[in-house]
């Protein structure tokens, strides 16, 4: 009880603490902006709103996809990455041999953990002694289609969240996929098999391509944290950069899964352990018509996030926080959307706009008898 009363007090300050940052960004945001939606802006506000951000041509060209992409002369087009994550998060080597000879015969080439960071550390420092910008960390992005620092965004967010929070992350959407069906009470979505769980992590291609490569990162920070449902499972990741979601025109998140899944799927029945149950998949597209920030299918085995929202609200959400609230979805963790009606989640939208990447004690129940196979509870 008193825990509960002190969380109210704390949430109050937090509260408190966003209306005060934006009253005095009212104040400061002078250049006759005050915060208006980027589509809204004028030109001439938009200059200001440069000069106070300090913003470059070449921020404004990263964000319109006008320079080249920064691993562009480092890496091929195609490329597959592949590694494992070490009980502490660390990311260790991994290789999957039968995969690894089927990518090469493609002529695909095939790069191990160590080789993939160390070659994005180089080509990052490059650029942005090159360009000064910094691909894992831009400090400008496109939102409704108009270039605009991040951070004004961020106030912008704060701004609507009250509005939009209700939106979310993502939507409650049965996976059509044929259910394995079993004669045992076990469950019956994606787990922890073979001592081994895969993540395969889906890069889309040309316009959807993310520009912001922060997301590769968060992905890992957010898939370690499934290590506390069994420590003794190996976390087996795969990193491939060619998925074609042109042919998406509805800009919807939920017809971005459904593109996954039928144009990347099959990599994952074939490889590793052969066994396609505990092979999920995440794909990251730049941006989506959506009100979003993610979408997976709910004890299924696909999931999508977003680099640069247009929905305001994600970018109070950091990427690491989107990629572990949908892997939870596949792991039949459920949405809870009414502001505080829910112990502090990474499942409630109130609190992942706190920066909450913990499980609830329900949701932490759910997930771990669905990860280790035990029931479809
Ligand atoms: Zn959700
Ligand atoms: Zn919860």
């Amino acid at each position: 009880m008193q825990y509960r009363w002190i969380l109210g007090l704390l949430l109050c300050i937090l509260l408190a603490g966003v209306a005060v940052a934006f009253s005095v960004e009212l104040k400061t945001e002078t250049n006759g902006a005050n915060l208006k939606k980027p589509s809204e802006l004028t030109a001439r506000e938009l200059k200001a709103i440069y000069k106070k951000y300090n913003v470059s041509e070449n921020d404004i060209k990263f964000a319109t996809g006008k320079l080249p992409h920064y691993l562009e002369s480092y890496l091929p087009d195609s490329y597959v990455v592949m590694g494992k994550l070490g009980p502490n998060g660390t990311v260790e080597e991994w290789i999957d041999v039968k995969a690894a000879d089927h990518f090469r015969e493609l002529g695909i080439r095939v790069l191990n953990a160590s080789e993939f960071l160390a070659i994005r550390e180089e080509a990052r420092k490059a650029y942005i002694e090159k360009y000064g910008v910094d691909p894992h960390n831009p400090k400008v992005v496109l939102v409704e289609g108009v270039p605009i620092p991040k951070e004004y965004v961020r106030k912008l967010a704060e701004k609507y969240a009250g509005r939009y929070l209700d939106g979310g992350l993502s939507q409650d959407f049965a996976d059509q996929q044929l259910k394995i069906t079993s004669s045992e009470a076990t469950a019956t979505g994606p787990q922890i098999k073979n001592g081994a769980l895969y993540l395969w992590i889906v890069e889309a291609t040309g316009s959807e391509r993310p520009t912001n490569e922060d997301y590769f990162d968060a992905t890992l920070d957010a898939y370690g944290r499934f290590q506390v449902f069994n420590s003794g499972a190996s976390l087996n990741w795969y990193f491939i950069n060619y998925w074609d979601a042109s042919d998406v025109t509805s800009g919807k998140l939920k017809d971005y899964l459904e593109d996954l899944k039928q144009d990347m799927g099959s990599w994952r029945s074939w490889y590793n352990d052969g066994d396609p149950q505990n092979d999920i998949m995440i794909g990251w597209i730049k941006s989506a018509d959506d009100r979003y920030c993610g979408y997976a299918y709910i004890n299924g085995y696909y999931s999508v996030g977003v680099t640069e929202s247009g929905h305001y609200t994600c970018w109070l959400i950091p990427l690491n926080l989107v990629a572990q609230h949908e892997i939870s979805h596949n792991f039949n963790a459920k949405d809870s959307t009414s502001c505080w009606e829910h112990d502090r989640c990474i499942m409630n939208y109130c609190w992942v706009t706190l920066g909450v990447d913990t499980w609830c004690d329900s949701c932490w129940n759910r997930i771990n008898v669905n990860i280790n196979g035990i029931s479809d509870e």
